[in-house]
């Protein structure tokens, strides 16, 4: 199996010698935006030294800047069932905690896409708990086709995300025919032992099965995947180097590693007790596992969730994270229930439980401009083909006109005065630094289409 956790181990205890030049040499590497190796991505996890850890932080920004610019994707989470065969003992899901599941209608899904469209969201994260017989792969294939089809005045659902069980090379076939963007799959952990005692006597107890999802997803034609690791089980160190040996694996095999990272950290949820986990990572190391991650895999986009508080996620889009959520509801026709003012049980608890509109102000208030592109993926630019435009940079070309164009739908479509005012001076300001003058003239005679009512333009 490709995590080898002696292999880690060993790396974690050689780079705790490392020196303050070999440190530095790690650093400089890193602003050459040359591949750092596995002893590199130890070295950095061990920094202790504040001014070494402010120079890492510093290296992350520029990475994040000069990769990405100031713009960042938003996206919501949607549940569709809460039935789940397994027993993870962190989730608020699992199987033992008695409260009424339910997995939505086709009609009830559609009432939950109207209300995200109503929010302005174009990028969805469809999730569901594991059940063979309650919510197979033939529901979530349908229920893609549903949000596909489900529109409201300009509101369209243009990328669908999945995170779903690991299962059989069959199934991923039939959500790469169903037009998935990224599958998603969090490993949880790469910790051999801490994974077995996560998921006692269940399905999702297989850690090789687990692990190697990806490998099948990517057999099955799916083009673009998404890890995480759900930061507090085991410790941190060791599941970021795991992280970075499996996006190496998938890169060895597949020519092509994870499209996406995400880096939820453990929370409460129905049925757990926090203290029981003696591996919870603070504000601090959290901070140095996106900056890490940044500097590690320049061009893999980084996730960060609800569960992260205000302030979290506005210092991480400084140096590293590149998508956030915006306005989620993590429990089972959520939407609609809280547009009606009702409550259910939710998979764990949120921290920024502002509405998109708060949040994309925010978002302007700190010069980022916030992006609901969906373009590459609809234009055939995935897996392999995407990191290769990624990697020389030209994708700047792409990002960058079309994050100002699906902003200004938004001020269009959703935004209030505030958010118009604020969002066409940046704009206007943003048009400056759009290097490429045919490029730029066509988005100046885009944004006057968008305004007099045409959408879905890209480049
Ligand atoms: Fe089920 Fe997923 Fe929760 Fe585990 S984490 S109990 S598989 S919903
Ligand atoms: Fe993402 Fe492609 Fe859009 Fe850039 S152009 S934001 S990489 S979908």
């Amino acid at each position: 199996m490709f995590i080898d956790h002696e292999y880690i181990e060993t790396l974690l205890n050689n780079a705790k010698n490392a020196t303050i030049s070999d440190i530095q040499e790690v650093l400089d590497k890193a602003c050459r935006k040359e591949k750092l190796n596995h002893e590199d991505i130890a070295i950095l996890l061990q920094i202790k030294d504040e001014t070494l850890l402010s120079k890492m932080f510093k290296v992350a920004g520029d990475i994040k800047k000069d990769i990405y610019g100031n713009r960042i994707v938003i996206f919501a989470p949607l549940y569709i069932s809460d039935y789940c065969v397994n027993n993870c003992v962190y989730c608020g899901y699992k199987k033992c905690n008695e409260f009424n599941r339910r997995r939505l209608t086709q009609e009830e899904i559609k009432n939950e896409v109207m209300v995200l469209e109503k929010m302005g969201h174009k990028r969805l994260a469809l999730e569901a708990g594991e059940d063979p017989v309650n919510c197979d792969i033939d529901y979530i294939t349908e229920s893609i086709k549903t949000i596909y089809s489900t529109q409201n005045s300009n509101g369209a659902i243009r990328r669908i995300n999945v995170n779903i069980a690991a299962t059989t090379v069959e199934n991923y076939r039939k959500l790469k025919k169903a037009e998935i963007g990224t599958y998603i799959l969090f490993q949880e952990t790469y910790h051999k032992p801490t994974y077995e005692s996560m998921h006692p006597k269940c399905l999702k107890g297989n850690y090789e099965y687990h692990l190697t999802s990806f490998d099948r997803a990517m057999e099955a034609g799916i083009d673009d995947v998404g890890a995480g690791v759900l930061f507090g089980l085991a410790p941190y160190k060791f599941e970021v180097l795991a992280l970075m040996i499996h996006n190496a694996h998938l890169e060895k095999e597949f020519g092509v590693g994870f499209h996406t990272i995400s880096m939820p950290r453990l929370k409460k949820a129905e049925g757990m007790d926090l203290e029981l986990f003696p591996n919870l990572v603070d504000d601090e190391d959290f901070k140095k596992i996106v900056a890490i991650l940044r500097i590690a895999v320049p061009f893999t986009g980084l996730i960060l969730s609800t569960r992260e508080s205000a302030e979290m996620r506005k210092g991480a889009i400084e140096y590293g994270v590149t998508q956030v959520s915006a306005g989620s509801c993590t429990g089972v026709g959520g939407y609609k229930e809280h547009e009606e003012g009702t409550k259910d049980i939710n998979q764990f608890s949120i921290e920024d439980g502002r509405s998109p509109l708060e949040i994309l102000k925010a978002i302007v208030n700190h010069g980022h401009i916030p992006s609901y592109c969906t373009a590459c993926y609809r234009s055939g630019r995935v897996g392999e083909k995407f990191m290769s435009i990624a990697k020389t940079g030209e994708i700047q070309n792409m990002c960058q006109p079309n994050a100002i164009m699906t902003f200004q739908e938004f001020i269009e479509d959703y935004g209030d005065a505030e958010l118009r005012e604020k969002g066409e001076n940046l704009i206007k300001k943003e048009l400056n630094n759009v290097k490429n003058e045919d490029i730029k003239n066509t988005l100046i005679k885009n944004l006057e289409k968008i305004k007099n009512g045409e959408r879905d333009l890209f480049f």
